[in-house]
């Protein structure tokens, strides 16, 4: 949940991110090899591009300019499913607070 190297990402997306390259958010940037790292770039990419195909995340009141929800949340894995089962493995997602910011995630897909 570092963002000094990758600035920006809001709470939803740095969720989906780590589950998705399967990294615990709790883990500190320094202990990210080469191979978790390349995981990871892909995995921005893959979310963000899906965040902005599906038009945003429609949180609370986020409308896009036409006025319509985005459809992001429909696709969420983790974000705000504390005490729902994980897609992947069945396991309970779980949240955690790091530097103030709630943070979801499986404690069995993400390592
Ligand atoms: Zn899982």
């Amino acid at each position: 949940m570092d963002q000094s190297k990758i600035a920006g990402i809001g709470n939803i997306y740095a969720s989906e991110i780590l589950f998705e390259a399967g990294i615990l958010p709790a883990r500190p940037a320094d202990k990210i090899d080469c191979k978790e790292l390349k995981k990871l770039y892909k995995s921005i990419k893959n979310v963000l591009n899906k965040a902005i195909e599906l038009r945003g995340t429609s949180d609370s009141d986020y409308r896009d300019t036409s006025g319509a929800q985005g459809g992001f949340q429909k696709v969420l894995k983790v974000y705000r499913r504390t005490g729902k089962k994980c897609g992947r493995c069945g396991t309970i997602i779980l949240r955690e607070t790091i530097g103030q910011r709630g943070t979801f995630y499986c404690p069995v897909c993400q390592k």
